[in-house]
Formats: C-alpha cells, structure tokens, sequence
C-alpha cells in the first residue's frame, strides 16, 4: 500500500477512496504547484558535506506495515537518518502531513535498523522547516491509519463525502460532488423531484 494513501485518508477517507480505489486523480492548482515543488526531489541523486550527507527520491518500504513510497529527501548526519518533505504553500500544522512523514520514518527504522526519532516537513511558500517528533501517538495514528485504509481496500468501500472546508482545496470536487453526496437527505428530495417531474410528463402507463 502507498504511504501516500494514508496522507489522502487522514484528510479525508472519500479522497483515498477515489484515489486508491476507483483511480480518480484530477489536478488543480494546489496539485499542480505541488508537482512542481517536487521537481528537485523527485529526481534521484545525491549531495555531500563534511559532516551531511542528502539523498533525494529515497525508496521506502516497511514489510511489518505493508508500506511503500519514496522520501522526497533523507539527511544522514553523526545522529542518523532524518526525513525532509516538501510541501507547497506556507509553514502549517495538518496532521495528515506528520501522518505521512511518521510512516517514512517507521520505514527507514525497519530498512536501515536505526532509530529515526525526528524529521521536518519544508514549506515552499515560508522556505522553512517545522520539525516533527514521532512519539508514540503519532506512531500509533501511523498504524491505526493503515489498518483503516486496508479495510477500506479490502471491503471495496468508498467512504462517505465530508462536505466541509476540506473540500474547498480538493482537485477531486467534480469526482466527487460532496455537495450531493454528502446531503443524503437533499439528494433524496432531488430524486424524488426527478421521478416525479419524469412521470408526470411521461403520463399514465408509460
Ligand atoms: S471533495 Fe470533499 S468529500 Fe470529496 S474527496 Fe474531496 S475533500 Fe473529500
């Protein structure tokens, strides 16, 4: 499973739905200034300093979690491994993002059999760093979150739309329409609004 995925279901379960189990992906501006912010990262290479080394699009797996994915950059200094992942826009606090970030690192402690206690999410839109601690309730979240989105696969179950502020920067608005989806009761009135105006034109026996 993507470590991406749990990063899309902590935001909002639907999203990861139409992602990982219907193969939904529409861009948007977010989207697409995300994709160019990884330009640098996504690409495999390397850079060295007497006491740093950097290693950019790092591959990822965790066989306990099921995890795979890739880190957009691993510092490796005297006091190990410390993952870095860029983010477009200003410095914030979304815990979908130190979700995402906590499974890289539960990753890199299983590959590499070192402790990664710290790593820190770079914001483009500020050029800074915020430091996240992976202390043991953001791990436990890490893996009450992949049980979730294993169930969700595993079940086919497309998740029901949030339909709040989330929506307003998600690219899959038009996949999704939360705002029918996530009002049973309006949607239901439409229905019933439909059948009635079709058989009304339709007439008698029709
Ligand atoms: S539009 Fe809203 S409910 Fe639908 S996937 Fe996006 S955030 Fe979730």
């Amino acid at each position: 499973m993507p470590i991406s995925a749990l990063e899309h279901f902590s935001y909002c379960p639907r999203q990861c739905g139409l992602i990982h189990l219907e193969q939904v992906f529409d861009d948007n501006v977010f989207t697409l200034r995300g994709r160019l912010a990884h330009e640098r990262v996504d690409e495999v290479h390397h850079e060295t300093r007497p006491d740093l080394r950097r290693e950019y699009a790092v591959p990822l797996w965790s066989r306990r979690l099921g995890l795979i994915g890739r880190a957009d950059l691993v510092e490796f200094t005297a006091t190990g491994p410390y993952p870095v992942e860029h983010k477009v826009g200003k410095k914030r606090a979304w815990d979908h993002e130190t979700i995402q970030l906590c499974a890289q690192a539960m990753c890199l402690e299983e590959m590499l059999g070192q402790a990664v206690p710290r790593g820190a999410i770079y914001y483009h839109g500020s050029r800074a760093r915020r430091e996240v601690e992976f202390d043991a309730a953001l791990r436990r979240q890490v893996e009450e979150t992949t049980a979730a989105v294993r169930a969700m696969l595993r079940d086919l179950a497309l998740p029901a739309a949030v339909h709040d502020a989330r929506c307003r920067h998600c690219s899959l608005q038009d996949a999704c329409l939360p705002a029918v989806v996530g009002r049973p009761a309006r949607a239901r009135a439409w229905r019933a609004e439909l059948f009635r105006t079709h058989g009304e034109e339709d007439g008698p026996g029709s």
